[in-house]
């Protein structure tokens, strides 16, 4: 028998009321994300901040860049051998072409990786989480002088190898990818490198969850301390999109619909599921004024990719010499980090990565009928190229609501509802047995 289950009238996000709030966690994955652990990323961040430069261009083997490198690929070995070898990893070196400005010449650079590859290997489906290993003090050509960079962005490593450590231990279909990149404060050279590298190798890259400064929860400035909320950015109209899709956006109003925005609607949805006294904020933004991130490249190369950040920056902290300058404290050092909260936003990217590597891919071919005027919606779509659905969520929202505000469950592949297509934006997403989904897709119009 086909037929339709209304799931859920789920979370008013609006004004964070939790009237009629129906929270069902996956128990796999609430396992996982209760592994996250702020000791671990503690120790983590700690050793990181210890090398006294991870400067792109530092090169000292000892106590530097070189031996940072080796300490992340180490961490990742010491975890690829508790989890049967499928968790791999490399020092992937490369050329960074001098630029005359923060790269004054040719220079050998390095990005470490570590990949989880996934049981089933007829999917190429791959989630990639990231932070950026390489510091930076107040001259950002300062090779040599001190940079701890503990939480810009050591925080972000940290979680980066928080998250191999305990998602090696299990198993999913598609492959996760862990990096550290290299050269973000140079120009975001780490990550131009592999995102220009996995378009060459057309690697079906799901979802960028980029990770940079995330383990600090106040403000010198505004003197504002609050360890319960975190920022996700996300880019409104896709860097990569052609004029032919411009056109589709514009005639569909899709400007709030990019598959950035919906990535960001899944990490605010997955992770207040699974981490308490935690809010995702959205910010309709790629990144902030005067700043970038490791998510750019690759969303200049069509991926979709957002950037994780906290929501209470300290910008004595930041690209800083460490020093006390009239009896105020600069430099980024770990004391000055609150590791519970890194703990929270390490749990939120957890929850995410898991569930996207643990879904069946999204529906294909979504479509809504636009062919007659009528007060009804009738879509349709196909099942998922990779992975079993057993059924799919439509989801629906007011056009002028930020996030997804009914769901409607069914095991067929089309499903006509008696709200007006007029009137709502709508997106379908695959549900597996357990009950984890995949990312939501928009309908393109069917017209003839
Ligand atoms: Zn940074």
């Amino acid at each position: 028998m086909r037929h339709i289950l209304f799931a859920f009238v789920f979370i008013l996000y609006a004004n964070q009321t939790f009237a009629q709030q129906v929270v069902i966690r996956n128990p796999q994955i609430q396992q996982l994300v209760q592994q996250v652990n702020a000791d671990s990323l503690k120790k983590y961040t700690e050793k990181l901040a210890s090398f006294h430069s991870r400067h792109t261009l530092n090169t000292d083997a000892e106590n530097g860049m070189i031996a940072a490198q080796n300490y992340v690929k180490a961490k990742f070995s010491e975890f690829s051998s508790k989890s049967n070898g499928r968790l791999t990893s490399m020092i992937d070196e490369f050329v960074v072409p001098g630029d005359g400005r923060r790269i004054v010449s040719d220079a050998k650079v390095s990005n470490v990786v570590a990949m989880l590859h996934g049981t089933n290997k007829q999917d190429p489906r791959m989630i990639l989480v990231s932070g950026h290993l390489d510091s930076r003090n107040k001259d950002v050509m300062d090779a040599t002088g001190a940079a701890p960079g503990a939480n810009d962005d050591g925080s972000g490593v940290a979680l980066v190898l928080e998250l191999a450590r305990i998602l090696s231990q299990t198993e999913f279909p598609a492959t996760l990818v862990f990096v550290a990149f290299t050269g973000e404060e140079q120009g975001l050279k780490g990550a131009t490198y592999l995102a220009d590298k996995a378009k060459e190798l057309s690697w079906k890259i799901e979802a960028v969850l980029n990770n940079d400064i995330v383990g600090n929860s106040k403000s010198s400035e505004t003197n504002i301390s609050n360890n319960t909320v975190m920022r996700v950015f996300s880019e409104t109209i896709p860097l990569a999109e052609d004029e032919r899709g411009a056109a589709l956006r514009r005639s569909i109003n899709s400007d709030n619909d990019s598959p950035s925005r919906q990535l960001a609607r899944y990490i605010k949805e997955l992770g207040e599921r699974y981490v308490d006294q935690m809010e995702v904020k959205l910010i309709y933004r790629n990144d902030r004024f005067l700043r970038g991130g490791d998510q750019t490249p690759f969303m200049r190369n069509g991926f979709t990719a957002v950037r994780m950040s906290e929501m209470n920056e300290n910008f004595l902290y930041q690209h800083e010499n460490v020093r006390i300058e009239n009896g105020v404290q600069y430099g980024d050092l770990p004391e000055f980090m609150d590791f519970e909260y890194l703990r929270k936003v390490a749990a939120v990217n957890l929850a995410t990565a898991a569930s996207l590597a643990h879904a069946p891919g999204m529906p294909q071919e979504v479509k809504v009928d636009v062919r007659g005027l009528s007060n009804s919606t009738s879509l349709s779509w196909k099942a998922p190229i990779h992975g079993k659905a057993k059924g799919y969520y439509v989801l629906m929202r007011e056009t002028s609501s930020s996030m997804w505000e009914k769901k409607f469950y069914t095991e067929d592949t089309q499903l006509k509802l008696p709200y007006s297509k007029d009137n709502y934006f709508f997106a379908v997403q695959s549900v597996s047995e357990y009950g984890t989904e995949s990312l939501p897709v928009i309908p393109s119009p069917l017209s003839r």
